[in-house]
């Protein structure tokens, strides 16, 4: 709107302000009859219904002492409102999140102080909002043997542009106003402002997750050892049974009554069936041990897997459709075992008068490989789904040989590799086992 002078009656000019602002610029107005002048910013009401918001500026001329008649100036400041409120609104938001956030936030700008310190930052590091802005987050949270490498990184990324952590997640040592380190995960962005760079750090205090990582990889070792050692020990005396029993079953057939020659192979079949348990137990303890890796043909090693299986293969007539399938890094052996135990399943859990046929289908998903191995056997009842992959849980008795552990291996060696086990299934169908892996480099 035009700057205008208010020529026009009081009372009617009036009516034009907002209603929840009318007694304000009244009190104002009233007061300014005294002072001699008014200042105020108010909603009117345009006839169309529209609100703006105004400036009026006004100056009362007097006559014989007395005010006369005022003169305001008017200036329609809608838009400079609407843009102060979006951004009051904006900073509220930012407010509320960094409030909210449960990582630290640090925004610090290019000559690394800094600008921004949430109350999780305070919380984490120790320090208070206004004993941190303005410091140097180098001297503030940096670890003095590795501040230098942190003054370095910012000067290189200002002279060059070249940044290693920008946009990365990062583990790294951090430092606690009362000189503690503790490990942190990291994440820098680069805010988009005009000018000089300025960046955000989310920072994660992961001290208690360390510390379960580290008590569970203790833990699982002392579990590996433990398992060797029974594993070791209980397989010499079992062999000495199996043995004499052997001996006692071979030279004595007959010459005993067909009683004890039933209980000799029951001890026989019982000693088998123990060898295969303590040599799957010893499997499951090995798969939660961290092995080697490296790059694995997957399409070679199930052409591997092919001629292992190759008995019950050509016993089932059953059929092996996959695919190019990918390379993934891991452990060659635990690989091996894990696709030879799908499939081994597939076939040995097939239905009757049923082919065994398995396909296997890979597929990229963000930077893993997700495999899926589908088989017309039996299928799993959905009750059953999850129970399937806990070591030494079966849902056949012993006239299917097997001991319960072959799925557990597979989700140990999966989990290890930072990948997740799921079956899918149609009970009397077949099911389908997905698993994803890691991509090799
Ligand atoms: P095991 O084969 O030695 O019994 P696993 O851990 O390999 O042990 O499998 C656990 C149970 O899951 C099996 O006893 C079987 O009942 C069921 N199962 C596994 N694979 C399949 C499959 N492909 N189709 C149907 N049932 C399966």
């Amino acid at each position: 709107m035009e700057p205008r002078t208010g020529g026009e009656d009081y009372p009617q000019w009036l009516v034009g302000v907002h209603p929840e602002d009318r007694e304000r610029v009244d009190e104002a107005t009233r007061s300014a009859l005294k002072t001699g002048e008014m200042e105020s910013e108010f909603r009117a009401v345009w006839p169309d219904g529209q609100v703006h918001w105004l400036h009026a500026r006004g100056k009362v001329y007097y006559e014989h002492e007395k005010p006369h008649r005022m003169v305001r100036i008017v200036r329609d400041i809608t838009a400079q409102k609407v843009a102060e409120q979006a951004l009051a609104d904006s900073e509220a938001r930012k407010s509320a999140i960094l409030h909210a956030s449960l990582d630290a936030v640090l925004v610090m700008d290019s000559e690394g102080l800094l600008q921004e310190f949430n109350p999780a930052a305070e919380q984490i590091f120790g320090y208070e909002h206004h004993q941190a802005i303005g410091q140097s987050l180098g001297d503030l949270i940096v670890p003095p043997r590795l501040r230098e490498a942190h003054k370095r990184g910012l000067q290189r990324y200002l002279a060059s542009g070249e940044a290693k952590f920008l946009g990365q997640r990062i583990e790294i040592q951090a430092m606690h106003v009362d000189g503690t380190e503790f490990p942190v995960e990291l994440a820098i962005l680069r805010v988009p402002v005009q000018g000089a760079p300025i960046f955000a750090g989310y920072v994660r205090d992961i001290t208690e997750r360390k510390h379960s990582e580290d008590a569970l990889r203790r833990s699982n070792e002392e579990l590996g050892e433990f398992a060797h050692v029974v594993s070791h020990d209980l397989q010499t005396p079992l062999r000495t049974v199996r043995s004499y029993t052997q001996l006692l079953a071979k030279q004595y057939q007959g010459r005993l009554d067909a009683e004890a020659d039933e209980f000799i192979s029951h001890v026989l079949s019982g000693t088998r069936l123990m060898q295969t348990l303590i040599k799957g137990l010893l499997q499951y303890a090995i798969a939660g041990e961290d092995a080697p890796r490296e790059p694995v043909h997957l399409s070679e090693l199930v052409r591997n897997v092919v001629g292992a299986l190759a008995a019950p293969i050509e016993e089932t007539g059953a059929r092996i459709l996959y695919d190019d399938l990918p390379t993934v890094s891991a452990n060659p052996l635990q690989m091996q075992q894990l696709f030879q135990n799908l499939i081994g399943n597939a076939i040995k859990y097939r239905r009757p008068q049923v082919v065994p046929e398995i396909r296997i289908h890979s597929e990229f998903r963000r930077n893993r490989w997700l495999l899926s191995l589908a088989d017309n056997a039996e299928g799993i009842p959905a009750q059953h789904r999850e129970r399937v992959f806990a070591p030494l849980s079966r849902l056949h008795g012993q006239d299917v040989p097997g001991t319960g552990l072959g799925l557990a291996v597979c989700k140990k060696i999966v989990e290890r590799l930072g990948g997740r086990i799921w079956v899918e299934s149609e009970y009397g169908r077949g099911s389908t086992f997905h698993f994803s892996l890691p991509a090799a480099s």
